[in-house]
C-alpha cells in the first residue's frame, strides 16, 4: 500500500503548493488529527526546500519545530471585502442581566430611574417607565416619551396620548384598565428617533415589564415598538392588520397615534387593527 505521507506530499505538489505543511505531532495514536491541523490551521510549520519539485520521499517526516508559535508569523491576509469586524461584546455574555431579576413593576421603574446605560439619562428631566394596571390584559407599547411625558414622567399624556385615550375608549378601555409604556423610557432630545444602542440598552426593561404583566394582548404602536417586539425590520404596512406573537402572547401592530395626527387617513386602518386586538382580548380571534 502507498505510504499515506507520500500521497499527501504528492497531492501538495500536484496542487502547486510551494510549502510543506507539517502537522504538529501530539503523540496521540488514535488516528485523530492533531489539534490545529485542519486544512488551513496547520499551515504554520516550515518550508521544505525542493518539495515543490517532488523528490522521492524516503526519510521519515522530520519532527515539527519545537515551538510552533515561532513559526507562525504574518497573520493571514484577508481579501478586501471579506474582512469581518470582530467586535468584543459590550457586556459579559455569561452574566445574567440584572433586569431579568427585577420582580415587580415598581422595581423595574426604580431601575429605569437609576439607569445611565446611555446618554438619555443625562438629558431627560424624568424617566417614563410606564403606568397602568399591573395585571392588565391589554398593554400598549409606544416608541419613546415626548416633551410632555418627559415633564410629567407619565407615558402618552401629550396630544398623541389624548388620541390614544380616545382609541382605547372606542374599544371599551379606560386608561387605567390597561398598561401603557414605551420602548425607550427616556426622551430622546428633540424627539429624534431612538438610536440602536439606546434601544439595546433600554429594551430589557420593556421585556421584563411584559414578562411580569403577561397580558392577553399587546398593541404595538408604530414601527419601533413592532420591530423591537417582533425582531423584524418589515414595514408597518406589512405588519399591521395581522395577528403576531410575542413570546406566545398575541400581538397586533398599528399606526402610532402621532402618525395619525399627521395623517388622518390612517385612522380607518387603525380602527380595524384595534378592533382585532379587542377581539383577541375577548378570546374571539386567536
Ligand atoms: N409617543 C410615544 O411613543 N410615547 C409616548 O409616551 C408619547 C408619545
Amino acid at each position: 500500500m502507498a505510504d499515506p505521507r507520500r500521497r499527501y506530499l504528492e497531492q501538495l505538489v500536484a496542487l502547486g503548493d510551494k510549502e510543506l505543511v507539517l502537522p504538529v505531532r501530539t503523540g496521540a495514536s488514535d488516528g485523530a488529527p492533531p489539534r490545529g491541523s485542519g486544512e488551513l490551521a496547520g499551515r504554520t510549520a516550515r518550508t521544505a526546500p525542493g518539495c515543490a519539485a517532488g523528490p522521492p520521499l524516503r526519510a521519515p517526516l522530520p519532527d515539527p519545530p519545537a515551538r510552533v508559535s515561532e513559526a507562525v508569523s504574518p497573520p493571514p491576509r484577508i481579501p478586501a471585502g471579506l474582512a469581518v469586524e470582530a467586535r468584543r461584546p459590550s457586556t459579559d455574555l455569561f452574566v445574567v442581566d440584572p433586569v431579568a431579576r427585577l420582580d415587580t413593576l415598581e422595581a423595574v421603574a426604580s431601575a429605569v430611574e437609576a439607569c445611565r446605560k446611555c446618554g438619555l439619562g443625562q438629558t431627560r428631566h424624568n424617566s417614563v417607565p410606564g403606568e397602568g394596571d399591573p395585571h392588565a390584559g391589554f398593554v400598549c407599547v409606544g416608541e419613546a416619551p415626548g416633551a410632555t411625558e418627559d415633564e410629567t414622567g407619565r407615558p402618552f399624556v401629550g396630544r398623541a396620548g389624548k388620541l390614544l385615550e380616545g382609541i382605547l375608549k372606542a374599544i371599551g378601555f379606560g386608561r387605567t384598565d390597561v398598561f401603557i409604556c414605551n420602548v425607550l423610557k427616556c426622551r430622546p432630545p428633540d424627539n429624534r428617533d431612538p438610536e440602536p444602542l439606546e434601544v439595546t440598552g433600554c429594551s430589557p426593561y420593556l421585556h421584563r415589564q411584559l414578562e411580569l404583566i403577561r397580558p392577553r394582548v399587546i398593541l404595538a404602536l408604530g414601527r419601533p415598538a413592532a420591530h423591537e417586539l417582533l425582531g423584524t425590520n418589515a414595514s408597518l404596512g406589512d405588519l399591521r392588520g395581522k395577528l403576531h406573537r410575542y413570546r406566545g402572547i398575541p400581538l397586533v401592530v398599528t399606526y402610532h397615534p402621532a402618525a395619525l395626527l399627521r395623517n388622518p387617513n390612517w385612522k380607518r386602518p387603525t380602527w380595524d387593527d384595534v378592533r382585532l386586538a379587542r377581539r383577541i382580548y375577548d378570546g374571539q380571534a386567536v
